[in-house]
């Protein structure tokens, strides 16, 4: 292993703009400059708006940046996903209602045209703690089963890249808890180079290496923090004062920059 693992991911100067249906444009994100390592877990934090779900569809290939250039292992992003080497849970990607849990969690394996492999859904399904409920609809599962399901469907085809958009925003503060550990557990247990969009300074502080913090209006990397904290991470980092620390740093540099310019 090379000392410094390659970049897994760049982002060099990507713009995005939406053109609305009266002829004006929306620029959401602008110059975004982002490298991230292989196997690094990137936390992307900011106010609603600023254009995380867009950084993550660009890398995703279900947008193209209207200028400017993202690689991922220095390839085109649709190559990528073409090649089923994305797993991504966001939230419109929500579970087929007509399937039962474990052909929710199989459905990758029909989009890239192979064969189901039945034993992996069945390792994937006690990897997130549903192998009781395989063959429950998602109707009868609550809302953190069904998000467990849906990292087991990301996580089937052994991703190298891992797109998580703010996955466990529904869920009551235990069940988040909970998630964010086995969350660490399955990236630890693998090389998955990891970006999750959240709303939770928490969260991204006890899951991420790095975070970034964006802005609004235009979409724009504030600030980055590297995570100090060494892994395997206990909950109890939670309550340190370093911990607390960074919080506040953090959701500092969240609050609104009235008279930044
Ligand atoms: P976030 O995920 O941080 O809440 P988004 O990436 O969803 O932000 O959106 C960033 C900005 O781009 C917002 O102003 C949003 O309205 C706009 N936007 C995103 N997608 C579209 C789209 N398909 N058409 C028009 N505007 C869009
Ligand atoms: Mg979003």
């Amino acid at each position: 292993m090379p000392p410094v693992p390659p970049d897994a991911l760049r982002l060099d100067a990507v713009s995005k703009s939406f053109r609305l249906d009266d002829g004006s444009s929306v620029t959401a994100l602008d110059g975004i400059d982002l490298t991230v390592r292989e196997g690094e877990f990137l936390a992307v934090l900011g106010p609603s708006g600023c254009g995380k779900s867009t950084v993550l569809r660009l890398i995703a290939g279900l947008e193209e940046a209207s200028s400017g250039k993202v690689q991922i292992e220095g390839r085109a992003p649709a190559d990528l996903a073409a090649a089923h080497r994305l797993g991504v849970a966001f939230q419109d990607h929500a579970l087929l209602p007509w399937l039962s849990v474990a052909q929710n969690v199989a459905l990758p394996y029909k989009v890239a045209g192979q064969p189901v492999d039945q034993a992996r859904v069945a390792e994937l399904l006690a990897l997130v703690g549903l192998d009781k409920f395989r063959d429950a609809r998602p109707s009868q599962l609550s809302g953190g089963m069904r998000q467990r399901a849906s990292i087991a469907r990301a996580l089937i085809l052994d991703p190298d890249v891992l797109l998580l958009d703010e996955p466990f925003g529904a869920l009551d503060a235990v069940t988040r808890r909970h998630m964010n550990v086995e969350l660490q557990r399955i990236w630890s247990a693998r090389t998955l180079t990891t970006l999750l969009v959240t709303h939770s300074v928490d969260e991204a502080l006890f899951l991420a290496d790095r975070i970034i913090v964006m802005t609004g209006r235009p979409g724009r990397i504030l600030r980055e923090v590297q995570v100090p904290f060494p892994r395997p991470r206990d909950p109890a980092v939670l309550r340190t004062s370093e911990f607390h620390a960074l919080v506040d740093e953090l959701t500092l540099a969240l609050e609104p920059q009235e008279a930044a310019q």
